[in-house]
């Protein structure tokens, strides 16, 4: 049976995607639904629920700070950008993968809904 976490699927190029950077732990690609100009998700390889499965404070850093270097690549650090984890039902997560997005080309607005 294929399984059936799809960002599982795309870390280990079984479904397609906009790949933007990946190594031995993370990946990061472009958002199938972008909410701005800039919408990309960066993922631990390794399949983690949410925020609230883990406690890898190494590999939560290098999710951060890949998300950093790629604002900088596209251009969006200057203007400034939002980096978002929703986690659970009411933090609005719809894929059960830890995943950050990184958001920006825009003005964005807060709160968010
Ligand atoms: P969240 O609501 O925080 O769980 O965000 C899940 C995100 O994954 C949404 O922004 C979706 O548009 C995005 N998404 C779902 N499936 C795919 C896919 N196959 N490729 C890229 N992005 C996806």
């Amino acid at each position: 049976m294929a399984d059936p976490c799809i960002f599982c699927r795309i870390a280990r190029g079984e479904v397609p995607a906009q790949m933007i950077a990946s190594n031995k732990e993370i990946a990061a690609f472009r958002d199938l639904n972008p909410q701005a100009p800039v919408h990309i998700l960066i993922i631990p390889k390794n399949h983690i629920g949410s925020l609230d499965d883990t406690g890898d404070s190494y590999l939560l850093g290098q999710m951060v700070s890949l998300a950093a270097a790629i604002a900088r690549q596209e251009k969006i650090s200057k203007t400034g950008y939002r980096t978002v984890i929703n986690t659970g039902k009411d933090g609005g997560q719809s894929v059960d993968h830890l995943h950050l997005h990184l958001l920006g080309g825009r003005p964005m607005t807060w709160p968010p809904g």
